[in-house]
């Protein structure tokens, strides 16, 4: 278990500064540190971690909210030091990071992977279809308990599931519950995986190519093309796979072996061919597993029809369209 620093007192340095401390940040920490490197820090603010790809199955009434937990004291790996922190900008020039505290982290190289900001104000009316009683999502823990109580009672009506036509972390995962709740037919309720960016002090730091952008990599080497010393991967990365934890079983041993070179004065040459793969339950018995290595990022698209109770305007997203109700 890993006791964190508290971020106000935590000005200080690492040899690697990991931002996130989700399953990109995790995995890539531990393989480091694995592979003998000491003087880690995973930066995260959370208490909790969460593991997302559950949520779907919490929404569809096959998983519990709870089994989606875990303190993250207890998932920093060993030998890694947790700085209890929020990042608001990285300078990368002074290979520095700064917290929300107004504290710095100084680093030699820093992992940028604090993963996808869900925008819920980019669509009007979408939050308050998301607090009526009709409105939830699988991509908030408290959302997809409620879409498990409302997926599994309601009884007539239509059932609009609405998945995002832009970036997205494993997009097109609304359809999981769409297809276990199939099996017995409820109907009159609105599941929306939202409209989803990246942090926006990304780009504010100089770290994306276009303002809003993700992290600026080599889509090979996963290193900056700008900066040398940061590094990215996960959801924030502007890598051409559709963003998935499937990615980063290859993501991260493709960033773990570039770095490892260069921390030896070794060009980077381990290669990442935009490998993803996101597994859907077809049905509560039947797993399915699209993966690709290409850069097509279309999800799968949604057959839903348009509902006459949906509580969005004027709002159209890939495969589904939503009008007004007057609910
Ligand atoms: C509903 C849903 C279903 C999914 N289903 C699947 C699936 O079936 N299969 C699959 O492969 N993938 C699935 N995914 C995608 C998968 O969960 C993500 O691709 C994966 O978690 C990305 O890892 P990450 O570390 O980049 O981001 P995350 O896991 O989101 O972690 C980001 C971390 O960064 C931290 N952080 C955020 N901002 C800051 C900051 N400013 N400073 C410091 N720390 C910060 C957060 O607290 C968090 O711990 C699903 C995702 C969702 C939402």
């Amino acid at each position: 278990m890993s006791t964190p620093h508290a971020a106000a007192d935590a000005s200080s340095r690492h040899r690697i500064v990991v931002i996130g401390g989700g399953n990109a940040g995790l995995s890539v920490a531990g393989r480091l540190r694995h592979a003998g490197i000491s003087d880690i820090a995973v930066i995260d603010p959370n208490d909790t971690h969460y593991y997302k790809p559950l949520f779907s199955h919490v929404a569809g009434g096959t998983a519990k909210a709870s089994e989606t937990m875990r303190a993250q004291a207890d998932v920093i790996p060993k030998g890694v030091d947790w700085i209890q922190g929020s990042v608001t900008s990285v300078d990368a020039d002074a290979h520095e990071v700064r917290l929300a505290s107004g504290a710095t982290v100084a680093y030699e190289h820093v992992i940028v992977c604090p993963g996808i900001v869900h925008d819920w104000d980019t669509i009007p009316g979408l939050t308050d279809a998301m607090r009526s009683p009709e409105g939830a999502s699988n991509y908030e823990l408290d959302l997809a308990v409620k879409a498990s109580a409302l997926l599994r009672d309601v009884r007539g009506g239509t059932v609009v599931f609405v998945q995002a036509s832009g970036p997205a972390s494993c997009a097109g995962a609304a359809q999981k519950p769409m297809y276990t709740t199939e099996e017995h037919l409820a109907y009159d309720v609105l599941l929306v995986e939202p409209p989803q960016s990246a942090p926006k002090w990304i780009g504010e730091s100089g770290l994306a190519s276009e303002p809003g952008g993700f992290v600026d990599v080599d889509v090979r080497t996963l290193r900056s093309s700008t900066h040398p010393d940061v590094w990215a991967l996960g959801d924030a990365a502007a890598t051409t796979n559709s963003k998935s934890g499937g990615a980063l079983r290859k993501q991260t041993k493709i960033l773990a072996d570039n770095l490892l070179s260069v921390l030896s004065g070794r060009e980077p040459t381990a290669h990442y061919d935009g490998y993803g793969v996101c597994p859907f339950t077809v049905s509560r018995s039947t797993p399915s597993s699209p993966s690709s290595t290409t850069s097509d990022d279309s999800p799968p698209r949604c057959g839903a029809r348009p509902t006459g109770r949906a509580a969005v305007r004027g709002s159209s997203t890939a495969g589904c369209s939503l009008r007004s109700t007057g609910t």
